[in-house]
């Protein structure tokens, strides 16, 4: 009775054992994939959550900033990415060569906010350490409806939060990467430490690895930060291809903001932008209500 008492037991370990390994059979022929993929790319709340990997950098270490909704973030709901489902709607039925006007007042005069107070005090220590700090961004170049030039609207922007990212890979000469003199805008470009993307024709990725080709410069690692995983996915990829080792992190530190999306407000920003070519304020937009009301012209 004992014994066949054991042999249950027995049969029931070993059972139960090859169902675990058959489980895990899967995970253990992709481990080293699954392993890589986990700690190539990471998501983070807070650059809190990566200060001291970052400040373990050295002057080998490049690491990669994007701007909107990264070091940066408007004020105004809308223009933050939970306003992203209302904004199409809004320009659905305007002139389309009156859009980029309208939008270059909208940018050009929405108030910006740092996503984390803390933002500029890390990026001066790394540069302080010698770590290079450069930013990569999709933003517009050149003439940009009323803004008569988008990149050092930009860098001027960047500089009111006390972000300078000039100081790593200090370049006298802008580099273009495309022929800026067919268009007068949306080239890409270097200037005043930061990578424009200015245009839709190639990726983050791609970009990076020609500026740093361009540069002459081969980090032993590369730590990219960007609110969109569409932008670190390339650059993972681009960074693998031209074996530099690399660390992304997916940040959602502008999903944490206080402040919940007011659909009638933003409706009244838009129609006042469209009316009177005028952009309000959160604030601004609940006293003006009439605009939402008054026909367009
Ligand atoms: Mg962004």
């Amino acid at each position: 009775m004992k014994r066949s008492y054991l042999f249950v037991l027995l049969i029931c370990v070993l059972v139960t054992g090859l169902i675990w390994f058959m489980s895990r059979a899967p995970l253990l022929k992709e481990g080293s994939v699954a392993l890589n993929t986990q700690t190539r790319i990471i998501s983070i709340q807070s650059f809190d959550d990566i200060r001291s990997e970052l400040n373990r950098g050295n002057p080998d270490t490049l690491v990669v900033f994007d701007v909107d909704d990264v070091l940066i973030t408007y004020k105004d709901l809308v223009l933050r990415p939970c306003g992203a489902c209302f904004r199409p709607v809004s320009w659905s039925d305007i002139d389309p060569n009156e859009i980029p006007y309208l939008m270059s007042i909208m940018l050009g005069t929405a108030q910006r906010m740092l996503v984390e107070p803390a933002i500029p005090q890390l990026i001066k220590e790394l540069q302080d350490r010698g770590v290079k700090t450069i930013a990569l961004t999709a933003a517009r170049t050149g003439k940009f409806g009323v803004i008569e030039n988008a990149e050092d609207w930009r860098v001027n922007v960047l500089k009111q939060f006390n972000i300078d990212f000039s100081i790593s890979i200090p370049q006298k000469q802008i580099i273009y990467f495309d022929d800026e003199g067919k268009n007068e805008s949306d080239y890409s470009l270097f200037k005043n430490g930061i990578i424009f993307l200015g245009n839709e024709k190639q990726t983050k990725g791609d970009l990076l690895v020609r500026f740093l080709k361009q540069v002459q410069l081969k980090p032993r690692k590369v730590f990219f930060i960007d609110d969109k995983m569409s932008n670190v996915i390339p650059v993972e990829a681009a960074l693998r291809q031209y074996g530099i080792p690399f660390q992304g992190y997916h940040y959602k530190g502008v999903e944490m903001l206080p402040g919940k999306l007011d659909v009638q407000g933003a409706e009244v920003q838009f129609a006042c932008l469209r009316k009177d070519h005028k952009w309000l304020s959160d604030l601004e937009a609940k006293k003006e209500e009439k605009c939402l009301l008054a026909p367009h012209q």
